[in-house]
């Protein structure tokens, strides 16, 4: 049985688009699968989300639900066939919808329980990346600088030979609770208790080594695969390899954060890349067979004769490959014409000469010709 998109964000049949973006923000951090790892129902609920939001955010996708539930989402409507959305497709939403890591990391709204065993904080890298590398892919030797477990003391914090105590304030609690009575009853107020810091235990003698800390700074470098067709902004979460939380902590992530260098003569669009290739007006008269640069070395290219400045030649292949598909993007190449600019006397006397003849002037066409040509140029 398919659960009603409206009821799935919790949200009114005539919610705006505001109110269906803020349900799904909501409800997409608290049931990430990177906040409930390994939990399946969570992971399912995150995807019914994900689906839920897919079509209401969409105004066509909206009406047709509206006017036929889940059957019109279903198959059996052009575009539809097989709307079976998996957690690839909830991650993918999740992603575009451009969430800061403040939204993830920053603020939790569910209380934590028990101090001990604190979560170490996650590792945000950022990584330069070449058009080239993202082109293919590559593999990249990344320095984590970070929190590690101290080997000295096994992560407890506790000198060799000592041991740490239960903590005589909250008797291992970790927490502290004040029962006041007011005029509606009894109230109980729940604090951490600040002797031990919530963690229960207190050392005698701290460890030499981590100065009781558990975890010392460490430097080391890890290989990662990095897939093609990445982009500025897109993330790489390494589960486990962040900072290690205090005293016998667990482990936070390693986020890599994707920067894309500016190529010096490349313009990236999607998975296709622009490049400007500037020719002589005789080259664009007569045609020519000229060698370009690509992501992958150069490769050759010809000019039809004819050629009007602005038209766009397309490489097939020849761009970066699809992150989420097979195959390649293209390489365009723009075709400019160099007007020059400095003529010694002999080329100007032929310009002269070449400017009498029959076929050197633009035709006097009107507008509807000129914008064949226009349309042309891009195909
Ligand atoms: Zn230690
Ligand atoms: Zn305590």
């Amino acid at each position: 049985m398919d659960r009603d998109y409206y009821d799935v964000l919790g949200i009114s049949r005539d919610a705006n688009e505001t109110e269906i973006k803020k349900a799904y923000r909501k409800l997409a951090l608290q049931y990430h699968p990177d906040k409930n790892p390994g939990d399946k129902e969570a992971e399912e609920k995150f995807k019914e989300i994900s689906e839920a939001y897919e079509v209401l955010k969409d105004p066509e996708k909206r009406r047709r639900y509206d006017m036929y539930g889940n059957a019109g989402m279903k198959g059996g409507f052009e575009g539809f066939g097989g709307f079976d959305f998996d957690l690839s497709d909830a991650l993918r939403t999740f992603m575009s919808e451009g969430f800061g890591f403040g939204d993830f990391f920053g603020t939790s709204t569910r209380s934590q329980r028990r101090a001990s065993r604190t979560r170490g904080a996650d590792l945000q890298i950022r990584l330069k990346l070449t058009l080239e590398e993202i082109a293919d892919g590559v593999t990249k030797k990344i320095k984590l600088k970070r929190y590690a477990r101290c080997e000295a003391c096994g992560g407890s914090g506790a000198k060799k030979g000592s041991s740490s105590v239960t903590c005589s304030v909250c008797q291992g609690s970790g927490e502290i609770r004040q029962v006041s009575r007011t005029i509606f009853g009894q109230m109980v107020n729940v604090t951490t208790c600040s002797n031990c810091g919530g963690e229960g235990r207190v050392i005698r003698d701290k460890c030499p080594v981590c100065n009781g800390q558990g975890r010392v700074k460490e430097e080391n470098s890890i290989s990662v695969n990095i897939p093609a067709g990445v982009a500025t902004g897109n993330y790489i979460t390494l589960r486990g390899e962040g900072h290690v939380g205090p005293r016998g902590g667990t482990t936070g992530n390693a986020i890599i954060i994707i920067e894309e260098e500016e190529h010096p003569y490349f313009e990236r669009h999607g998975d296709d890349v622009l490049y400007d290739l500037y020719i002589s007006f005789s080259q664009a008269a007569l045609g020519d067979d000229v060698e370009v640069p690509t992501l992958k070395g150069k490769a050759k290219l010809s000019i039809p004769a004819g050629t009007q400045s602005g038209k766009i030649l397309r490489m097939r292949g020849k761009g970066i490959r699809h992150l989420h598909n097979h195959g390649y993007g293209d390489e365009l190449v723009r075709i400019l014409v160099w007007t020059p600019t400095k003529l010694s006397e002999k080329e100007k006397q032929l310009f002269r000469q070449l400017s009498k003849m029959e076929n050197i002037r633009p035709p006097k066409g009107d507008k509807s010709f000129f914008k064949k040509i226009k349309d042309a140029l891009f195909d």
